[in-house]
């Protein structure tokens, strides 16, 4: 995910190239309201963990240590780490955890980086998560610079804030000594952004051995401190490819052209009528094929981009995408859909990301919401589409949340990360994640 900022707001621009969607959704009107008895219950621990004295020096720390966040924040973005080249950030960030003595640290087979925080039982456990990866390809230009409070440099929010969010909120819990009621679980992790297709947090939910301890989870992507993610936004991705004889585009005029078809296709599927409720979206990112103006094409293919909060829709709008690649195909003349000069089409999924939500009384939900006010965060829900997505669909606990401070320019090479004030949202992960595993004085 990427983070922007426009006024006061904290905008979520969906993984993706650039030209994804901005989707920001206030709808405290639409949500049922809290029941009160268990807002205040959660209220007073909220209050009791931020009173203990081990919090206060972990609190200390977050504000003291500004300098040392920078330096791991701009060491990191400098690491390339394009979609399935994390590793020299996964070692980074493995040798991290074992210097601050993290136990269990592992890099798996994928790229994630796991550490914990040992406690007196074993599950459940409290996942807390930052995603590695970033849009930038390799051999880009990696450099930072630092101006005032601000820092410069492609991925320095998205998601270089978040891995220093999650190595500074364990160094606290480490040097304050707090001892959390339940085991917690770092997690860096890979293959968050555009094609990576969430696959370092499927394989955590799926085939890791980690699958079945980790209780709840909460992400940490990007910059800001005054949004929590309550609903994932679904994603499909498809490439359609239509392939022909091709030819001389006088000689072999009448082959039928495979860019006439696909954009046949296409223009028929743009029509498709979408709900406002819930969000439905569509986009046609990218078009490619033939080789010059006096040849018919041997193929042509587009990628197109479908998102909604709803699976149902979702499923629809890849059913119409379907039936209009399939009727253009149908069109094109009986002699080339079969036989050896005929007309192919294939359509294939290159990304998938599960529509979920949270329920209005889920517990993540409330101590977020506590610690807000305790720390007088004004804050808002969100649509998004994040490392979330996979356990909120599985029905496990999940949030994402900001790494403090302000962002801009993200998946841009003039990506910056305002440090003012980062210890707010530093402390608010800190209070989030001693709420879920509970802990004693
Ligand atoms: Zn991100």
């Amino acid at each position: 995910m990427e983070a922007a900022c426009l006024g006061r707001f904290s905008f979520a621009i969906l993984d993706g190239p650039p030209a994804g969607y901005i989707v920001f959704v206030q709808e405290m009107a639409s949500r049922p309201p809290i029941p009160d008895a268990s807002r205040t219950a959660t209220q007073r621990e909220i209050a009791r963990i931020a009173e203990m004295r081990a919090v206060h020096a972990a609190f200390t720390y977050l504000h003291n240590q500004e300098m040392e966040f920078r330096r791991w924040q701009r060491e990191l973005t400098e690491i390339p780490a394009p979609p399935f080249g994390e590793a020299a950030r996964s070692q980074w960030l493995s040798h991290r955890f074992t210097a601050l003595g993290l136990e269990n640290v592992q890099i798996d087979e994928l790229g994630n980086v796991l550490g914990t925080l040992h406690s007196k039982r074993t599950v459940p456990m409290v996942g807390i998560s930052a995603h590695l990866d970033t849009v930038f390809p390799q051999g880009t230009a990696l450099q930072t610079r630092e101006e005032a409070n601000r820092l410069y440099g492609p991925g320095i929010s998205d998601n270089a804030a978040g891995v220093t969010a999650l190595l500074a909120v364990a160094t606290a819990l480490k040097r304050a000594q707090l001892q959390p009621a339940a085991n917690i679980a770092f997690i860096g992790n890979v293959g968050e952004e555009g094609e990576g297709n969430l696959r370092g947090m499927r394989h955590l939910f799926s085939a890791s051995p980690w699958r079945d301890l980790i209780q709840s989870l909460l992400v940490i992507d990007g910059a800001g401190t005054d949004t929590f993610v309550n609903q994932a936004l679904g994603s499909r991705r498809f490439e359609v490819t239509f392939r022909g004889p091709g030819g001389h585009s006088w000689s072999d005029f009448g082959v039928p052209n495979p860019i006439v078809l696909l954009s046949r296709a296409l223009a028929r599927f743009s029509e498709v009528r979408i709900p406002d409720s819930p969000r439905t979206t569509f986009n046609i990112g990218v078009i490619s094929g033939g080789t010059s103006v006096n040849s018919i094409p041997e193929s042509a293919t587009a990628r197109v981009d479908l998102r909604s909060a709803s699976m149902e829709e979702l499923q629809k709008l890849e059913d119409r995408l379907r039936e209009c690649v399939a009727e253009a195909w149908r069109e094109a003349p009986l002699a080339h859909r079969s036989g050896e000069l005929k007309v192919t089409l294939a359509i294939e999924s290159i990304g998938d990301r599960p529509a979920a939500e949270l329920p209005a009384n889920a517990r993540i939900l409330q101590i977020v919401r506590a610690a807000d006010k305790h720390l007088r965060i004004e804050s808002f829900p969100r649509l998004a589409s994040t490392d979330a997505n996979v356990p909120l669909a599985l029905g496990i606990e999940a949030t994402t949340i900001g790494a403090g401070g302000d962002g801009g320019g993200a998946h841009t090479l003039r990506e910056w990360f305002d440090c003012s004030n980062r210890d707010l949202g530093l402390k608010r992960i800190l209070l989030v994640l001693l709420a879920l595993t509970g802990v004693q004085e």
